[in-house]
């Protein structure tokens, strides 16, 4: 009976663990509708699945170079991507956020967790938020300027004053 009892204990332990997980995962979806994004409601992308992906960006030449073998020019251009950490792989367009991934090493040297709107037939995403996991720690990425107190989501000269604006990794609470 003692052991029948410690079973069902394992096993209501078992439960409890995996509730806290999904709690946990539920504790995301903020990020999926991060007000600041220009995206979020919008109209046009009513029927479209958001989609929330945890992973890397990468080089798609130099990933399908990799994986599966594919021939491609030593000089050739940079075709961002984001690879999950399932080993999906997703193209991204450029936008006001991703915009920052094109122009700064530092973001895509980070672990990424992106909310995106997928379009129908296809594994081509628009990015809606991004924040960045360090110590498996959630971090807000942007750009913020000292001088104006402006912050911004793309890197390059501050939009009022013009000069340099910091890269700011945040940790989210
Ligand atoms: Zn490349
Ligand atoms: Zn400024």
């Amino acid at each position: 009976m003692q052991s029948l009892n410690n079973k069902m204990k394992r096993y209501i332990q078992g439960w409890i663990i995996a509730f806290s997980y999904l709690a946990s995962l539920t504790a995301l979806p903020p990020l999926l509708a991060d007000p600041e994004s220009p995206l979020a409601g919008m109209e046009r992308y009513k029927n479209l699945t958001k989609i929330q992906i945890k992973g890397n960006i990468i080089c798609l030449h130099e990933a399908m170079n990799k994986e599966f073998g594919m021939n491609i020019p030593t000089d050739h251009d940079h075709v961002y991507g984001f690879k999950t950490e399932e080993g999906t792989f997703y193209l991204f367009l450029k936008n006001n956020l991703s915009a920052a991934v094109f122009d700064d090493e530092r973001v895509r040297d980070r672990e990424l967790i992106l909310s995106a709107w997928l379009f129908p037939k296809s594994n081509i995403i628009d990015i809606v938020s991004m924040k960045s996991v360090k110590d498996g720690v959630l971090h807000d990425l942007y750009y913020y300027c000292v001088i104006c107190a402006i912050r911004s989501a793309v890197p390059g000269p501050c939009m009022c004053c013009q000069d340099d604006v910091e890269f700011v990794e945040k940790p989210l609470d």
